[in-house]
């Protein structure tokens, strides 16, 4: 079966649609003819984002900061009302950091967790009784290979990625008796804006591009392989370039192995 047969007509949620990888699956998606709606906290942009997918007149932007209840509650609201029903929710819109352990404050290592965890859980758990009545659907999570290694620069990202990696484990084994999949998609380096956006210990942005993004895969072909893998209804999904697949093998057959690659690896 193609992805053009299971994605026609879809309703698929993104958040973090205004960038990077939301964005390409924003394209990818409705280049496949499903409906897309776009969230993310800049509604210039993402209007800019809607003009440029296929029959634009098709998708919706419903503009919501996902750590704020009461956007969220509303933009749901507003979903139901235009579209009536949600096919895929894709929870993307996420935060990096570039920040030693010993430089990051505790408001920025909460900031993390808001963005990355608690946005995540209280986005879907909103939307969820939406997915329970269809008895249908897929809810994916944007997590990171960061969140299967754990590494340098990183750390309460990687924290984050790997509770929601869990949280989504819990919630697959719940919704499954009422016909609702969880997908959970693991990116290596992709080339999109993380860097400039991720937050130093100060939780300031950081403002500029590191090399390993800067190299990384190119977000259209990310999202190509991210919509292969939900049309074939692949539950965990690593998408990135050798080394970050290795990373992952290694994860599983030998953490101590793991964890001096990573002692060794520059990732900053
Ligand atoms: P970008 O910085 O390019 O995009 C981040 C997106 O998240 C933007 O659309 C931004 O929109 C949105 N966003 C951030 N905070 C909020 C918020 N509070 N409310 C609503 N939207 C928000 O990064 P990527 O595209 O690379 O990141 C997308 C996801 O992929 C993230 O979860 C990231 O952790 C994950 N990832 C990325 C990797 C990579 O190499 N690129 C690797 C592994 C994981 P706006 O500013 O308009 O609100």
């Amino acid at each position: 079966m193609t992805t053009q047969q299971n994605l026609a007509d879809q309703v698929v949620w993104i958040t973090g649609a205004s960038s990077g990888l939301g964005e390409a699956l924003a394209k990818a998606f409705a280049a496949q003819d499903a409906q897309v709606i776009l969230t993310a906290r800049r509604v210039e942009v993402l209007e800019q984002v809607r003009q440029t997918l296929k029959s634009p007149e098709r998708h919706l932007v419903v503009a919501a900061d996902v750590t704020n209840e009461a956007d969220v509650r509303h933009a749901y609201a507003t979903v139901l009302e235009q579209k009536g029903r949600i096919d895929y929710l894709i929870n993307n819109a996420g935060l990096s950091q570039r920040a030693l352990i010993q430089d990051t404050t505790m408001q920025t290592e909460r900031a993390i967790m808001e963005v990355d965890y608690f946005s995540q859980v209280f986005f879907t758990k909103t939307v969820l009784p939406t997915f329970l009545s269809q008895k249908s659907g897929r809810i994916v999570f944007i997590s990171s290979v960061a969140g299967l290694l754990g590494t340098q620069y990183r750390a309460t990202y990687s924290a984050a990625k790997a509770a929601i990696h869990l949280w989504a484990n819990s919630l697959r084994a719940e919704v499954a008796e009422y016909g609702v999949q969880v997908s959970v998609v693991f990116p290596g380096f992709v080339k999109t804006n993380v860097s400039f956006n991720a937050l130093n210990g100060e939780g300031k942005p950081q403002g500029h591009q590191d090399s390993a993004i800067e190299n990384g895969l190119d977000a259209d072909e990310f999202a190509q392989t991210v919509l292969q893998a939900l049309a074939e209804g692949q539950e965990y999904v690593v998408v990135g370039g050798l080394k970050e697949k290795l990373g992952v093998l290694v994860s599983r057959l030998s953490p101590k192995l793991l964890y001096k690659m990573i002692r060794k690896t520059k990732v900053k």
